[in-house]
């Protein structure tokens, strides 16, 4: 298409943020650090590579992802221990905290709910920043490496994507069928993976991650969480994924709780009457 004679001219109009951030609710972090001191482990699960564990969290609680032995990326799916329909929605997160999470930012639930499911309260990759290449650390961009794509693109079969270790982690939790699971497991947080957009083609990479043995997220429960955590077959993402070619490592998640269980009260879901103008 020929471009128009003021083309610069709209291009050089500047961008305005979709959500400006100074409406949206803050955790009182020095607070919830003094909750979380109060807290007890209560049980750790090793996810082992190329395979997903579920684990669960109670309101109030905390839970720690740690790289451990190698690097490696993780993907996460959360929901309402008590109701899987209240899910992570990773899109919405993106929108209100940026392509890529950490200390202080929250991870929201889907609608009709939309509300904090968990707070981040440590991250010990936040001195990576945004790099030259416009890559940062643990994206709420990527969706999960899944079977369908990879047959698209590459064909075959491959049953140790996030997508199927998710799912199989969640039918082998007990209670849903594996075709039930695979319907309740959504778009992740990509832990401790490096990625971002090229400025040339727009198109999404991913670059090793900056993890090492040792360096750990954590989340505070603002609800009750069943997780699931996946140790992605693409191992620090440095090459591909959705293959045994990568070198993997586990992740461990260790949960925490606190002494007194009442002493948390969780947030409430969106003040939105949800009438949507229908019948009015
Ligand atoms: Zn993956």
């Amino acid at each position: 298409m020929t471009e128009p004679a003021d083309a610069e001219t709209r291009r050089a109009v500047q961008p305005v943020i979709c959500y400006p951030d100074d409406t949206l609710p803050r955790p009182d972090l020095a607070r919830y650090r003094q909750h979380r001191a109060g807290m007890r482990k209560v049980s750790e699960k090793l996810v082992p590579p190329r395979d997903a564990r579920c684990f669960d969290v109670p309101a109030g609680g905390a839970f720690r992802i740690t790289s451990v032995e190698g690097p490696q990326v993780g993907d996460l799916n959360l929901w309402n221990a008590d109701n899987l329909d209240e899910r992570f929605f990773s899109g919405k997160t993106r929108a209100l905290h940026g392509t890529h999470v950490s200390t202080g930012d929250r991870l929201w639930s889907v609608f009709p709910f939309l509300r904090p499911m968990a707070t981040i309260l440590e991250d010990t990759l936040d001195w990576y920043g945004i790099d030259s290449f416009g890559g940062s650390v643990h994206d709420v961009i990527g969706t999960r490496c899944d079977p369908y794509t990879n047959a698209l693109l590459s064909g075959g079969q491959y049953h140790h994507c996030c997508h199927s270790n998710l799912t199989r982690a969640l039918t082998n939790r007990g209670g849903l069928a594996p075709d039930v699971a695979e319907r309740h497991v959504h778009d992740v947080l990509n832990v401790f993976m490096c990625t971002g957009f090229t400025r040339d083609t727009g198109q999404y990479f991913m670059k090793a991650s900056p993890v090492r043995p040792g360096d750990y997220i954590e989340f505070l429960a603002e609800i009750p969480l069943l997780g699931a955590l996946s140790a992605c077959p693409g191992g620090d993402c440095s090459s591909e994924h959705s293959s045994d070619t990568a070198a993997c490592y586990p992740l461990l998640v260790e949960v925490f709780a606190p002494e007194d269980k009442d002493g948390w009260s969780q947030p409430p879901v969106s003040s939105y009457d949800g009438s949507h103008g229908i019948g009015g």
